[in-house]
């Protein structure tokens, strides 16, 4: 098996939880943000499931990088197979780089063709954020508040959400334009028909612009409303705001880091649900499964822009194993038919959600579609405030019932459910009988 072909006995004895947990602590900078107060030491993956260091078995409901599923027979062969032919950076390697290319330039609208590879979303957007200011020649930059695009420093600029990121408010570059967003949910103009207002929201900050004389360089913004839990944003939103930004000569940059490639389960895109083509896409996250991989794609004249104003490079970008990565992900995305497992196990995921709305009244609304789904947990249906402690709370009494989640949002009141794209009915039941038992029980 592939595992025995790395040299990883999995019949090995789990070696002991405190001897890693102090280790880590000694010479780990800093835990990335952890929401569980004593999180699992994970040690292995299987398909949907994640086993700590002694054994215990969890339902992974977050890791939205394992697309395709935990220790993919298919991926680490693959891997293994290329690593010993062949990793170095892509300037010197052509064949698996021009075919994972070509296929990601052919999931893109038409247009949409020239594909820069990259290790990260934040990297994507960091570029995404260059070539739009080579192609329109102008900085400023529209994003919608509460958004979030990455850590590094231009991504961290457009990036609002105080949960993801707190130090953002205080480091804002003059260049960035907060608007507001269209939030349907608990927004000032709730409510599906809201899109008018929301588009509305948008104009005294163009109409600033305009007034200075200043050019747009571009707006860039999730095409789901991901930090608040996967919130559709209203019908025509993007057509009218794209417009707005099109007509000033900016760039519309549509982030898919999160919800893209096939997590929707309706759609490949976010964007898709919109009607509209950016001009930019950037994705990363599941197209790796967990390797470091992302992609900018878009046309060969906003390219051509970059190459005029300077260059791109990067070291590790589009190595040969992470193209070998990219095109088994895909290879197993189609043959297993993870999208079409993401909508059918993603709308009755959320049915069974729904019916527990109907018992519980601190579930507010199921957010989503396909197997990006938000549960949004309130005190009160009708002010909807937010049950930020009760949700933290449920998220340990799941946690202690071997499901692994993360709360998320500005309040961080909503549950994100962003399992691996291969989640069976079954262990869609197995979540939702648990979520119901807490419920029941009290947290
Ligand atoms: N954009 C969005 C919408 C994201 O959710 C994230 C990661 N949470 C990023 C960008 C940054 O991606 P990465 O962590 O790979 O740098």
């Amino acid at each position: 098996s592939p595992s025995r072909l790395l040299g990883v006995d999995c019949d090995a004895p789990p070696p002991r939880s405190a001897e890693i947990l102090s280790r880590r602590e000694s010479h780990f900078a800093k835990p990335q943000k952890n929401y569980y107060t004593r999180p699992p030491q994970i040690e292995r993956g299987w398909k949907q499931h994640m086993f700590d260091v002694t054994g215990r078995t969890y339902l992974d409901m977050v890791n939205n990088v394992a697309t395709v599923g935990h220790g993919h027979p298919r991926l680490a062969e693959a891997v293994y197979q290329q690593w010993s032919m062949l990793n170095t950076n892509s300037r010197f390697h052509y064949e698996v780089v021009a075919a994972f290319s070509e296929r990601l330039a052919r999931l893109a609208p038409d247009n949409l063709d020239t594909v820069f590879l990259v290790n990260s979303g934040s990297e994507a957007n960091d570029l995404a954020l260059r070539l739009a200011w080579a192609a329109s020649g102008a900085r400023n930059m529209l994003c919608l508040l509460e958004g979030y695009h990455g850590w590094t420093v231009g991504s961290d600029a457009v990036s609002t959400s105080i949960a993801d990121n707190p130090q953002a408010l205080t480091t804002r570059p003059d260049w960035v334009h907060p608007v507001m967003a269209p939030n349907t949910y608990r927004g000032p103009y709730r409510g599906p028909n809201s899109t008018a207002d929301y588009v509305a929201a948008v104009r005294p900050t163009l109409d600033a612009l305009d007034a200075k004389g200043e050019k747009l360089g571009g707006f860039i913004c999730e095409t789901v409303y991901g930090n608040a839990g996967g919130i559709a944003l209203p019908p025509g939103y993007l057509q009218e705001i794209y417009a707005e930004v099109r007509r000033r000569g900016g760039i519309c940059i549509a982030d898919e880091v999160q919800v893209g490639y096939g997590r929707l389960g309706h759609y490949f895109w976010g964007f898709d649900q919109q009607g509209v083509v950016p001009d930019i896409i950037t994705v990363a996250k599941g197209m790796g499964a967990g390797h470091p991989l992302g992609a900018v794609i878009t046309s060969r004249a906003i390219a051509d822009a970059l190459e005029k104003e300077g260059y791109f490079f990067s070291s590790a970008g589009g190595s040969p194993v992470s193209c070998v990565v990219g095109m088994t992900v895909l290879d197993i995305m189609t043959d297993e038919e993870l999208q079409e497992n993401a909508r059918d196990t993603g709308d009755y995921l959320k049915a069974r959600l729904e019916a527990l709305g109907q018992r519980f009244p601190i579930v507010g609304a199921v957010h989503g579609m396909g197997l990006y789904l938000g549960l949004e947990f309130v005190r009160d249906r009708q002010t909807l405030q937010p049950a930020t402690e009760e949700t933290a709370a449920i998220c340990d009494r799941l946690l202690a019932l071997g499901v692994i989640m993360q709360p998320t949002g500005d309040h961080l009141n909503v549950l994100k459910i962003k399992p691996p794209l291969c989640l069976t009915r079954e262990s869609a039941d197995f979540f939702a009988d648990c979520l119901a038992r807490v419920l029941e029980e009290g947290w």
